[in-house]
């Protein structure tokens, strides 16, 4: 009786323990609105994925679209996540695709910040977006260099170009991280994939090939500290 009554109390602190833990970690693949939040205080994290990017705004064209997220941010006091892209300008040939469409940005590619104009996106074109998101504070993390599909998803994508194999993933995610750790000296800590993930073995074989974090059972990263 006495160690039933120990096995509970046990199994009654890991429970707790996993709950505490839940709302601090993140999978990199989890959408935000599965994730229980900090049990102490109130958060919201806010993410920008597809830049840095000096495409202007489309309420004031005189201001650049992630120059205007960091002024509203640093108005605010507040620390975001930039989840930026190397460049896709080498994403052609490609043809413009359909506003409203999936191919509003490129028909067999992404191209941001929009066709034709990628030399206006991406941590690669833009250095200097790079340096004041460091700067300012915020949380850079990988949004892959290319920013091209992980796998098919005909459904949504139709025949758009995809990465097939494990190598070219890991090859495309390893040259933005050298990248921001050569250019800027800055190592991130966190990835989102750029589209669907229909292998499991790519996420798998990228948790364990990149070491963007391996803090909770080898697949699960830390979010800001709450
Ligand atoms: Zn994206």
């Amino acid at each position: 009786m006495v160690l039933y009554r120990l096995a509970r109390k046990v199994n009654s602190q890991i429970k707790k323990y996993k709950k505490y833990q839940n709302g601090r970690f993140l999978s990199p693949s989890r959408r935000i609105e599965f994730v229980n939040p900090p049990h102490e205080g109130r958060f919201v994290a806010m993410t920008f994925d597809d830049g840095p990017t000096t495409l202007p705004t489309t309420s004031d064209p005189t201001v650049g679209l992630t120059d205007s997220i960091l002024q509203t941010l640093s108005k605010y006091g507040a620390k975001g996540t930039f989840d930026i892209i190397g460049t896709t300008a080498e994403n052609y040939p490609d043809e413009a695709g359909t506003a409203g469409d999936f191919s509003w940005s490129g028909v067999h590619y992404d191209h941001y910040p929009k066709f034709d104009c990628d030399s206006s996106a991406g941590a690669v074109n833009c250095p200097e977006l790079v340096e004041r998101i460091i700067a300012h504070g915020h949380e850079i993390t990988s949004h892959t260099y290319s920013h091209r599909l992980f796998g098919p998803m005909r459904a949504v994508y139709g025949d758009r170009i995809h990465f097939t194999e494990l190598e070219q993933v890991v090859t495309d995610l390893e040259r933005l991280d050298a990248y921001m750790l050569g250019k800027f000296g800055y190592k991130m800590r966190l990835f989102k994939r750029s589209g669907p993930l229909r292998y499991p073995w790519i996420q798998t074989g990228i948790m364990q090939t990149l070491s963007f974090g391996k803090n909770l059972r080898g697949r699960w990263h830390r979010i800001h500290s709450a």
